[in-house]
């Protein structure tokens, strides 16, 4: 399985849309992997976590062919990472030759509810069947059109929907995927230990940089050593699994080139733009 991390910041961007504090100014000058667009997650080249609205840039950085997606797992419905208006240019006169007709999109019912209205007045009615939304709960199970086999899990980040996490499963690797999420509740790990999953690679929200936040609706890399001391107690993880940083902001104070400084040591690989991991 092949991760691309098109994007690794939190709402704002880093540098942040109207901010001039010292790392925003900081990424300006420095640029290369100081910059940080919308989180977004890219598996081999069929499969994206997220849709946010710096999708279009990550589609010409990487010269990807977007209509080779043929699904999308969204995690919540909040504006990085769920942009909807984008799928009403799924199609003829908007899109010629697609290498797949139809993307399925997976979120919660807030994110169901979200696409309907953000896509209402400008879709067409013979585009709108080629990107269907699938509502989906926690702890739902099911394959994509590619064959991976994905499970929703319950993040905590608001209380407004039913925020979701994902583990993706294919050809014998599981990876598990955070993004805007504080930490898990221990059900979930529990049940992610009866049906025998076993991650090779884990990749947390980030968004404190080098903290402890606790109960909150976000992590910082010191929540996500204990999560990994979690996991671990469950045999959920092994000696080779791979821990993955993302979603920063540029409130957790720090530079890229810092906060790999700190979180090396820890065991953590901290994501930038463009980054891929093999598993
Ligand atoms: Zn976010
Ligand atoms: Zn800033
Ligand atoms: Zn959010």
């Amino acid at each position: 399985m092949k991760l691309t991390y098109l994007g690794t910041a939190a709402a704002e961007g880093l540098p942040a849309v109207w901010c001039n504090c010292p790392v925003c100014r900081n990424a300006k000058e420095k640029g290369g992997r100081e910059i940080r667009t919308r989180s977004q997650i890219l598996i081999d080249d069929c499969l994206l976590l997220d849709f946010p609205m710096d999708t279009y840039m990550h589609m010409l950085a990487h010269k990807l062919d977007l209509s080779k997606i043929d699904s999308v797992l969204i995690t919540h419905a909040h504006m990085d990472h769920c942009y909807p208006q984008e799928f009403i240019l799924h199609g003829a006169p908007f899109a010629h030759k697609m290498t797949r007709p139809v993307v399925t999109v997976y979120g919660n019912s807030t994110v169901e509810k979200t696409f309907k209205e953000y896509t209402r007045a400008e879709i067409r009615p013979d585009i709108a069947p080629t990107a269907p939304v699938s509502a989906i709960k926690p702890y739902d199970n099911f394959d994509t059109v590619s064959g991976y086999n994905v499970t929703a899990l319950p993040a905590k980040h608001t209380v407004d929907e039913d925020c979701l996490i994902y583990s993706i499963s294919k050809n014998g690797k599981t990876v598990l995927l955070f993004n805007d999420s504080g930490i898990l509740p221990e059900k979930a790990y529990d049940r992610m230990a009866e049906t025998g999953s076993r991650f090779d690679l884990v990749s947390f929200d980030c968004t404190y940089g080098h903290a402890r936040h606790g109960e909150g609706r976000h992590m910082g890399t010191l929540d996500a050593a204990d999560e990994r001391e979690k996991m671990a107690a469950r045999g959920l993880v092994h000696a080779d699994t791979k821990y993955v940083l993302t979603h920063f902001s540029h409130n957790c104070l720090l530079s890229h080139a810092e906060l790999e400084h700190r979180e090396k040591e820890l065991g953590f690989i901290v994501a930038y733009d463009g980054m891929v991991v093999e598993i």
